[in-house]
């Protein structure tokens, strides 16, 4: 059937963390809504990022702890990795979330249409020859992996981390092109399973968006676990042999690995979708909003990846609640964007919400600085893990950074953004007790000396 459908509240076009994010508070606030998505719900993050990426570290995680196992005093042999079997299990994780997905979506009674939508007004959505017609519509189409100019993916030897997710066999080499963060947990995990890697970056440092002092203990940490990487220099070409690549730098060296896995960043996906003829301003593929997600087109909102904000799964969730609440008429504020926690999951983590020093100077804050090692920690010497917390604020005023290293440190990211979120103090923070033993004190601790009173330091 045909023609233009009853009007809804809510037309969304793209089904992943943004999308289906806003569909569900929508229809949480009475709101009727339409959910247009061509592949599957869930999109990048459930299917090509976040959870079958978290899933490979896992796996690493275990073949490196049975690796180690005489360390902790347990004997066991490490007999290999059956990749098939390790995608099977990733595989299996990201089912059931799919149908806890779909379940929930269509017990919210929200009308999922499959198929590829079009912006054909600033309140109509195009798939195949049925309109959706809504009082508002919001882009959610997220990104895609880019490349670099002239730098052909074959899928094969030369891979996104699309491909990268489906390999058959762990690749006995890889150059890692890129150390940001999807980059750097690839290497990290391919490094656990067995390959050799070595990551290329041109600017001068891995993870270079983080605070320089967790940049350098990712770096000694992988120098320590046999991870290569050759920083502050250009990546200029690739070559094919039979039995792999040959990237050459600008400096003149030449890297040889079975792959190479392209991870230079991803670009928002709207080619063709109708969004600039229907006058939505548009910077670079990117849909240009305001601080309350919304287009120059009073009926089009746009959230997640399509717009330049942080690209992370939980951006994409807030960016999509707080559409559907603006809609429904509720009040809505911006998200600080400086207050969104970041973790990178590789071995070891890294993990990070405010601003860095750098930052922080550049702003002209006067700032004090803690840096508290996990040496002292009892729960990471029980790890046998390494790290560190820095914690920054403003010299007699509120936490401005928190910076976290060593395993499963991600964790606390948690905490570290409700403190920089709600401005805290760090003689605010000092009282509050951490479970012991775990590595949460070490966050604790950093706080007892910035608030002047620090307990297991030396010195
Ligand atoms: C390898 C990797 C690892 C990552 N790890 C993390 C992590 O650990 N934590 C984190 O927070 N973030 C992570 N991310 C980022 C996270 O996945 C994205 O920020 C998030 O998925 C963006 O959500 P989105 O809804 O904007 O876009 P997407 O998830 O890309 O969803 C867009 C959806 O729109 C659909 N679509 C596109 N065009 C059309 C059309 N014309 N018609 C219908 N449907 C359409 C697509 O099929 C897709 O399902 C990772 C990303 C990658 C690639």
């Amino acid at each position: 059937m045909s023609g233009v459908r009853p009007t809804h509240d809510i037309v969304v076009l793209g089904g992943g963390s943004g999308g289906y994010s806003c569909a569900l508070r929508a229809a949480e606030l009475g709101l009727s809504v339409v959910l247009v998505e061509q592949d599957k719900l869930g999109g990048t993050c459930l299917h090509r990022g976040c959870i079958p990426t978290k899933a490979l570290l896992h796996a690493g995680e275990v073949a490196d702890t049975t690796r180690d196992a005489a360390r902790f005093g347990i004997k066991a042999e490490f007999g290999g990795v059956d990749l098939a079997a390790v995608l099977a299990y990733q595989d299996s994780v990201v089912t059931k979330m799919y149908k806890g997905l779909t379940g929930l979506v269509s017990s919210r009674g929200i009308t999922v249409v499959n198929g590829a939508g079009r912006l054909t007004s600033p309140t109509t959505v195009q798939v195949g020859t049925d309109i959706y017609e809504g009082r508002h519509v919001v882009l959610a189409t997220g990104s895609a992996p880019s490349t670099l100019p002239g730098l052909e993916i074959d899928g094969r030897r030369v891979l996104t981390s699309d491909h990268a997710l489906r390999l058959e066999q762990v690749p006995e080499s890889a150059v890692v092109l890129g150390g940001g963060v999807i980059g750097v947990e690839f290497a990290s995990a391919w490094r656990s399973l067995g390959a050799d890697v070595t990551i290329v970056e041109a600017l001068p440092r891995l993870l270079p968006a983080e605070e320089e002092s967790s940049s350098q203990r990712l770096e000694r940490a992988f120098r320590r676990r046999g991870i290569g990487f050759r920083t502050g220099v250009r990546f200029e070409a690739v070559g094919h042999s039979d039995t792999g690549v040959r990237v050459t730098l600008a400096d003149g060296s030449a890297l040889d690995a079975e792959v190479l896995l392209v991870a230079v960043g991803r670009a928002p996906v709207s080619a063709g979708l109708g969004y600039a003829e229907a006058g939505v301003a548009m910077d670079r593929g990117h849909v240009v909003v305001d601080p309350l997600c919304r287009t120059n087109v009073p009926t089009i909102s746009a959230v997640g990846d399509l717009i330049p904000t942080p690209q992370l799964a939980h951006v994409g969730f807030a960016e999509g609640i707080l559409v559907a609440e603006r809609v429904a008429g509720l009040p809505v504020s911006p998200i600080d964007y400086t207050g969104v926690p970041r973790v990178t999951y590789s071995e070891p983590e890294v993990a990070s919400v405010g601003l860095t020093t750098e930052q922080a100077q550049a702003r002209g804050y006067e700032i004090e600085k803690v840096q508290y090692d996990l040496a002292g920690n009892g729960k990471a010497t029980i790890l046998r893990a390494a790290g560190a917390v820095t914690v920054l604020r403003a010299k007699d005023g509120p936490v401005l950074g928190v910076h976290l290293v060593g395993s499963r440190m991600g964790e606390l990211a948690a905490e570290a953004q409700l403190i920089y979120n709600w401005e805290a103090f760090p003689e605010d923070v000092a009282p509050l007790l951490h479970p012991h033993p775990t590595q949460s004190e070490a966050l604790g601790e950093a706080h007892l000396a910035l608030a002047g009173k620090p307990l297991h330091v030396h010195g």
